[in-house]
């Protein structure tokens, strides 16, 4: 499956994912049962854009986050000469501090894996090794769902899996991706193992704050540049009164 996305291609409409009522349907997370919480993160920005609301509910459950930096970003912009003479992995890491800050996380605690962006796929043994030596049995692992539609995902969410079951980490899967190609009456994502999360008003106004911290995405980077990566009305998606996580500890391998 390509994922194209672009001013033309603006996926399933927010809409119809509203229409869809998953607000009402799917049950609450519960309360963050954990040690810790760990977020990978393929790419600055998934873990604002998918776990966004989770990292405010740890933090005010004072529960010890740390985000697990997969790549930097870099590649984001492939066929822009322009945007290759910008040091785009320090631009997107400064972005993601910036929008955990906003999140009301003052001093993020950010590991750094610098994997190469668009290739995490290649070099999953790395990811693997890197995972298995973080992750603790009693920590709470949050990664893209592992069929959320990238590459990049989809191996991070494998990977997480994996490594969750073998210390008996809980895991749940968020979707970033996976908003812009399925159908809401489709049966491609498990609803009957998702669970959502409701952001108060303030949380969710935070989250909507730190998602526009990410200029590099969400807007052209200059005259030369090609548009944004994330047409604004893709934004609204990540801007929901509530985030849906796929329990991978109730889903089938
Ligand atoms: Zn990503």
């Amino acid at each position: 499956m390509a994922l194209i996305v672009d001013d033309k291609h603006l996926g399933t409409p927010e809409a119809r994912w509203r229409d869809a009522g998953l607000h009402e349907e799917l049950l609450h997370l519960g309360p963050i049962n954990a040690r810790r919480l760990l977020v990978v993160s393929p790419h600055p920005d998934d873990e604002v854009f998918g776990a966004g609301g989770l990292i405010q509910a740890a933090l005010s459950q004072r529960v010890p986050v740390e985000v697990i930096a997969v790549t930097d970003g870099e590649a984001s912009h492939p066929n822009s000469s322009a945007a290759a003479t910008l040091n785009l992995a320090r631009v997107r890491n400064d972005e993601s501090c910036e929008a955990l800050g906003r999140l009301g996380w003052r001093s993020p605690l950010i590991t750094r894996l610098h994997l190469a962006d668009g290739a995490v796929t290649e070099n999953r043994n790395e990811l693997d090794a890197a995972l298995a030596s973080i992750l603790l049995p009693d920590d709470l692992c949050v990664a893209p769902w592992r069929y959320d539609g990238h590459p990049d995902h989809d191996t991070c969410g494998e990977s997480a899996l994996a490594a969750s079951r073998a210390v008996g980490a809980r895991t749940l899967g968020f979707l970033v991706w996976a908003w812009h190609w399925a159908d809401p009456e489709g049966s491609n994502i498990p609803w009957d193992v998702c669970r959502r999360l409701d952001l108060s008003r303030r949380a969710r106004a935070r989250k909507r704050w730190a998602s526009a911290a990410f200029n590099s995405q969400t807007r052209s980077l200059g005259p030369a540049i090609e548009d944004a990566v994330l047409p604004a009305p893709l934004m609204r998606r990540f801007w929901r009164p509530y985030e849906v996580f796929v329990d991978e500890t109730v889903s089938t391998p």
